[in-house]
């Protein structure tokens, strides 16, 4: 199994940023996986998984361990019955695709989730009153101990959230799913973009929510614009002017940048509104928030 070493990982985000890992691979197998992360432990070194970046901001400095891509095998997407058999590097994409073709419906709330299964098992992701937690049936993780199949619960899943640490991979992933006609598969996919086309930005370099909507009666998005942060600039990134829950790369932007624009939008919203704003983008490599006063 080939490692790579020095490999910039902006290439592999969607926000375009972030410095090298020190060794990267892309086992396409269980076997292979369960070769590079003997590889890494007997190392020593951390080891965390990539899928396709959308939720991820990764330091400049770069990530001194292994980063994961999963390939192959562990990218395939199948349908058997009324269940979604995925890999954890499959994209949320082809297996809507699948799924959609197979004729099962309850996985359409992901197309506006530009993720792969197992980011989507790590976040809990979600959108439109649905996420991984409603649908998944048991979710297969590897770490340097060997396999097993855990249920939502095992995982502890709850808003974006899940219990898994890196070093811990989503290998595969099932699904239960429901028949339902193409036809309505369809119509309910174009609804749900069309809403997403209309609320936020989706042609830019963002790496989608960058805070938790917190308990409050103001999502963190209403929150930042009446803050007046839509359209704030700290070096190349930016807080979108059309939706303020999302930083953009407008430029050249490094992760940095858009820390310190985090970093401003947590002290406005406590000053403003007494709220201290949880981050929702997973960070990688040594990256900190300043604390808030
Ligand atoms: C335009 C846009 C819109 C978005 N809209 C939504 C939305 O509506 N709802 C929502 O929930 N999210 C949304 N996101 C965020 C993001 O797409 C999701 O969180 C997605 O699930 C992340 O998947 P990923 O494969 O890109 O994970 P990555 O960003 O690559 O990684 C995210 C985390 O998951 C871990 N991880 C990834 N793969 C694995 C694996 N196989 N095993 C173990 N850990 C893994 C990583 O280590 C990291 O900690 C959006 C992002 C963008 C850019």
């Amino acid at each position: 199994m080939k490692v790579d070493e020095g490999v910039a990982l902006s290439r592999f985000t969607t926000l375009g940023t972030g410095g090298p890992s020190r060794a990267f691979a892309r086992p396409e197998s269980l076997a292979e996986l369960a070769e590079v992360l003997a590889w890494a432990g007997e190392r020593e070194l951390p080891v965390a998984t990539i899928g396709l970046g959308s939720n991820l901001l990764v330091a400049d400095k770069g990530f001194e361990g292994l980063v994961v891509k999963l390939g192959g095998d562990l990218a395939e997407a199948s349908v058997e019955g009324e269940r979604l058999l995925a890999g954890g590097g499959a994209a949320n994409a082809v297996c809507l695709h699948r799924v959609r073709a197979a004729g099962l419906g309850g996985f359409e709330f992901a197309c506006a989730i530009p993720g792969t299964i197992g980011g989507g098992v790590w976040m809990n992701a979600g959108a439109y009153g649905s996420d991984w937690a409603t649908i998944l049936e048991r979710a297969q993780v590897v770490d340097s101990g060997g396999a097993r199949w855990l249920t939502p619960d095992e995982l502890g899943l709850s808003y974006r959230h899940s219990e898994l640490r890196h070093g811990q991979v989503v290998a595969r992933a099932e699904f239960g799913l429901a028949p339902l006609p193409e036809e309505q598969i369809k119509a309910n996919v174009a609804r749900l973009q069309a809403l997403r086309k209309a609320a936020q930005p989706t042609n830019k370099r963002t790496f989608g929510s960058v805070f938790k909507n917190p308990e409050h009666e103001l999502s963190a998005g209403r929150m930042l614009e009446a803050c007046g942060l839509k359209g704030h600039r700290i070096g190349g990134a930016q807080i979108s002017p059309r939706h303020a829950n999302f930083i953009e790369n407008a430029g050249e932007a490094c992760s940095a940048d858009a820390v310190a624009l985090m970093a401003e939008a947590r002290r406005r919203a406590l000053e403003q509104f007494g709220v201290e704003l949880r981050h929702e983008v997973e960070f990688l490599g040594h990256l900190e928030l300043p604390p808030l006063e």
